[in-house]
């Protein structure tokens, strides 16, 4: 099959965004401890299953969350003009996120982007805040991220995944470039899988400047 260049596959939470918006805020609110956190990223722990638990007894009002993400999270460097390349060279750029709508949107819109996305839905009800995954389609969400870059490559893509996880990891294997950061960084060195060290967005651009799409 002829090439049809690259396309981009990467998680949101502290890759897009500089740090895991998820355990700030859960951990702002008191929802959860550092070391629940820290637990969270174990190798058998299912992230989407985690993120329900945690989020469930959360009794604090949809407005004061959204206030809270929006002026505590930041945009990792490059991602705004990355998004404007990725959409100018006609390159697929999608986020596949363990992460909910909560405060997804609210920093999307704030931030001007429209990307195609896939992640966690909320619902505020009395018996507290629901997670639920229909995107997920009963798979697991290392399984689907990797499915999302097996898809484009079965499209005639190459791709290139960004992530920072335990839930990056499948993916990661699969892709055809990976820049990583943080946990999936360390994963990658101890499992040598090839990566590049994700700094900023820009960096994730050059490189596909210079494969020539
Ligand atoms: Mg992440």
């Amino acid at each position: 099959m002829k090439s049809k260049g690259w396309a981009v596959v990467t998680d949101f939470d502290g890759t897009v965004t500089l740090k895991d918006v998820g355990d700030v805020l859960l951990r702002h609110f008191n929802a959860a401890t550092r070391e629940e956190i820290e637990n969270s990223y174990a190798p058998h722990v299912k992230m989407e299953e985690w993120m329900m638990e945690y989020f469930r007894p959360l009794k604090i009002p949809r407005k004061k969350i959204e206030a809270y993400v929006l002026e505590s999270t930041r945009l990792r460097g490059g991602f705004i003009k990355f998004n404007a390349f990725c959409a100018r060279r006609r390159i697929p750029l999608e986020i596949a996120s363990g992460g909910v709508d909560l405060y997804i949107d609210c920093l999307l819109k704030k931030w001007k982007l429209r990307i195609k996305s896939f992640y966690g839905r909320t619902r505020f009800t009395k018996a507290g805040i629901l997670v639920e995954y229909p995107c997920l389609k009963g798979a697991t969400l290392d399984v689907f991220k990797a499915a999302r870059v097996s898809r484009y490559q079965r499209l005639g893509y190459k791709v290139a995944f960004c992530g920072d996880g335990t839930s990056d990891l499948k993916a990661a294997r699969l892709a055809d470039a990976v820049f990583a950061t943080k946990r999936l960084r360390r994963f990658c060195l101890e499992e040598g899988v090839r990566n590049r060290r994700l700094k900023n967005f820009l960096d994730v651009q050059k490189f596909l400047t210079q494969q020539g799409k």
